[in-house]
């Protein structure tokens, strides 16, 4: 999943970014409040994990913004102020989780599944659809006219985003912040590369064709009869 991490301890934040990605999510790091708020709210993410002790704006401040305009994201506290009261400061303004350091990582990998878990037992959130395209999140499974489709991770994550924003334009650049991290060479072409290799399975034996190119902007994904 989209991961965005603000940590202005250099070395933790190092550590915590590369144990999440080699555990398969995406990771922005922030390394203070205000540029942690900036990101938050210009990109989504599937979970926020803040520090508390920051500099800027604190982590409390940070949610306590964050939650004016994004009251879903869910937020993942994690901070050597694992007082009680610092705990209940956190949840009461919103946050999902707290953990304090020092912390197993192991534990960090487990508070993360629950949260997005939590996230999914909303039944209206696990299944997105277009016309006969339906992303199931909690069985990760994907059909079309009620055939099972076979995807890679990435194409997954892919064709949820596409189906999240299902109508709109979406750049190449977005995508790329979106499924590889905002760092990626926006240059590459693997994007189109991995949306060929989507609409392949998502629209070759189909019809209508789901999948758009708008030229010179980026990908759509829409019902052309809805
Ligand atoms: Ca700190």
């Amino acid at each position: 999943m989209k991961i965005l991490y603000v940590e202005d301890d250099p070395t933790a934040r190092e550590y915590i970014r590369r144990g999440l990605t080699e555990h398969g999510h995406v990771v922005d790091v922030a390394e203070d409040g205000a540029i942690g708020l900036e990101l938050a709210l210009s990109h989504s993410y599937a979970l926020i994990i803040l520090d508390v002790g920051l500099p800027e704006l604190d982590g409390f401040e940070l949610l306590a913004r964050l939650r004016e305009h994004d009251t879903s994201t869910p937020v993942l506290f994690l901070s050597a102020r694992g007082e009680v009261q610092d705990r209940v400061r956190g949840l009461n303004l919103g946050a999902d989780d707290y953990l304090p350091k020092p912390f197993a990582f192991a534990e960090l990998l487990a508070r993360i599944q629950a949260v997005s878990r939590r996230r999914l037992d909303d039944p209206e959130d696990f299944v997105l659809r277009v016309a006969d395209l339906e992303l199931d999140l909690k069985a990760h499974l994907v059909r079309r006219a009620g055939r099972t489709l076979e995807l890679t991770a990435k194409q997954f994550s892919l064709l949820e985003y596409l189906m999240r924003n299902a109508g709109q334009v979406l750049s190449r650049t977005m995508i790329m912040e979106h499924i590889w991290g905002y760092s990626f060479d926006t240059y590459s072409n693997v994007i189109d590369v991995h949306i060929a290799h989507l609409r392949k399975k998502v629209d070759r034996d189909f019809s209508p064709k789901l999948l758009r190119t708008v030229k010179g902007v980026g990908y759509t994904l829409r019902d052309p009869d809805a």
